[in-house]
């Protein structure tokens, strides 16, 4: 996995260029918090900064699942109902 990528960080910037830093971090594609598999196919050299970026925004989502779990329903007024 890491001759295939070359060596190099996997992540590619927003105009399409490849980040060009040396890939020093094995990042998981599906985070295995997601189910995703230890398999090659799942794998990825990432660079320290382009791993930290993508596990923050993993832990916001997180985040966000864990919000919307204790979210309740508003509870509607008896007029309104039928
Ligand atoms: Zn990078």
């Amino acid at each position: 996995m890491i001759r295939r990528d070359g060596g190099q960080c996997t992540a590619r910037y927003s105009d399409g260029r490849r980040c060009d830093l040396p890939g020093n971090d094995v990042d998981h594609i599906v985070p295995d918090s997601l189910g995703g598999s230890s398999d090659m196919d799942n794998l990825a050299l990432l660079c320290a900064w382009h791993h930290a970026q993508k596990s923050s925004s993993e832990g916001g989502t997180a985040a966000a699942l864990t919000r919307k779990s204790v979210h309740r329903p508003a509870p509607t007024h008896p007029a309104l109902d039928d």
